[in-house]
């Protein structure tokens, strides 16, 4: 273990790299830099529960005392300006330089905007807990909320505001919602559940900005025809933060690019979580995952690493989302549309509401998409992991319990 470790950033994987450093228990003098004032918080309430509940305040990974206990100084409100790849050092925007042995770049994404919209009053954006403050108390003071974007953020809001009694629309510029996440099955019963429950969802829709007044935004155009806004919430997806790593001359692709062990084109550094491009074991390609689930094995992995045992990354990805009555869940990744070989069957569950997609490639299960059936979810996962690819006709039969065909 280095005796000296530095992570810049301050989400789901920094948090589960001091959980792993500290667990490994060698003694690493860590700092954590993370730009955000906030201790490390758990983001997935911020667009559920945390927009319903006034008085809910972020859940903290781990409390503040833990840290010093671990032996991990807390930099908050902070940001790293520069990295010194021959000097080992990181200078922070408070003048601060920290000497590193191993530096972790995990710096994550940051949401998307639209230059014409920054600043104004009725429009909101949601990542951090400040962002999902804000949000929350103009959610309470709206009657009717218009979500741009119809990915994971824009339906989770938009289902956290329907149930709050708003009248809500959804505006997705693909053809599809969640298509960069799900397979075009499930994006046509997500549609068809949240049309069924009230919320008014329009895809394959163009959009622009059509009237500001002061600093407020009081119409946007839809396909051509005007339409009034009282609050708007961006929800169009997220960029890489790579800046950092490419002032420091790493190599980066749409992400920081890094090896199986979590080490980028040098290998005293590491990146880890959204941020990264890595090599996926199982599809052969290199990917970039944005997932609480790919931070946290991302984590591990790197942990293992700077421990000096080093594995090879090889995670089943899993995501999941709650919207309303919705509980999706994936595990796997679903083949691109038009894959050759590339077949589904549906599982039927508990009830009418439940059910999961099974994606074949050929012979090989490569990816489970389960609706309010977390069993099944989980029961998937596993198979994924061991390898196992069930005959479809029996993986569709609701009388085989999934657990059976692990054995
Ligand atoms: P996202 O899942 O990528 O969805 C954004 C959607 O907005 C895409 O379908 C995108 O279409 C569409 N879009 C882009 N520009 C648009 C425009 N001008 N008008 C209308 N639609 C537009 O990203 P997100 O929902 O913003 O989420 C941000 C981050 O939070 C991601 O990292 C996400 O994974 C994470 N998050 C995850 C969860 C979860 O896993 N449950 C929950 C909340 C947030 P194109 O793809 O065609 O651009």
């Amino acid at each position: 273990m280095p005796s000296n470790i530095v992570i810049i950033g301050g989400g789901h994987a920094a948090a589960q790299l001091c959980a792993g450093l500290a667990e490994a228990g060698q003694g690493a003098r860590i700092h954590l830099v993370c730009e955000e004032a906030a201790i490390p918080y758990h983001r997935p309430p911020l667009s559920k529960t945390f927009l319903k509940s006034p008085d809910e305040t972020p859940q903290l990974h781990r409390p503040e005392a833990w840290y010093a206990e671990n032996g991990i100084s807390l930099h908050l409100g902070d940001a790293a300006l520069a990295i010194d790849r021959a000097a080992r050092t990181v200078t922070l925007r408070s003048g601060a330089v920290l000497g590193w042995e191993r530096l972790v770049l995990a710096t994550g994404t940051r949401a998307r905007r639209i230059s014409a919209l920054d600043g104004l009053e009725n429009v909101a954006l949601l990542r951090a807990a400040d962002e999902a403050v804000r949000l929350r108390a103009r959610l309470a003071a709206a009657r009717h909320v218009t979500v741009l974007g119809g990915g994971f953020i824009g339906l989770e809001v938009a289902a956290t505001a329907l149930a709050l009694g708003k009248q809500v629309l959804v505006l997705e510029s693909a053809p599809r919602l969640l298509s960069r996440a799900v397979s075009p099955e499930l994006s046509a019963h997500v549609l068809s559940t949240h049309r069924a429950a009230g919320m008014d969802v329009r895809v394959g829709v163009r959009t622009g900005v059509l009237q500001v007044d002061g600093s407020h935004l009081t119409a946007i155009e839809v396909d051509g025809q005007p339409q009034p806004v009282d609050l708007l919430l961006l929800g169009i997806g997220a960029v890489p933060e790579v800046a950092l790593a490419q002032a420091a001359g790493l190599e980066c692709a749409d992400g920081i690019v890094v090896d199986a062990f979590m080490q980028t084109s040098d290998e005293a550094i590491l990146a880890v979580g959204d941020c990264t491009r890595f090599p996926d074991q199982r599809g052969g390609t290199a990917l970039r995952l944005e997932s609480v689930q790919n931070a946290n094995d991302q984590a591990r992995t790197a942990v293992a690493t700077l421990s000096g045992a080093p594995r090879p990354h090889d995670a089943v990805p899993w995501f999941w989302s709650d919207q309303g009555g919705l509980r999706l869940q994936m595990a796997g990744l679903v083949p691109a549309p038009g894959t050759a070989g590339a077949s589904t069957v549906r599982r039927p569950g508990a009830s009418a509401a439940s059910f999961s997609l099974m994606h074949y490639v050929d012979a090989q299960l490569r990816c489970v998409e389960s609706v309010n059936a977390p069993l099944d979810h989980m029961m998937s996962r596993k198979l994924l992991e061991a390898g196992r690819s069930p005959e479809p006709a029996v993986a569709a039969d609701p009388a085989v319990p999934l657990k059976s065909l692990l054995a």
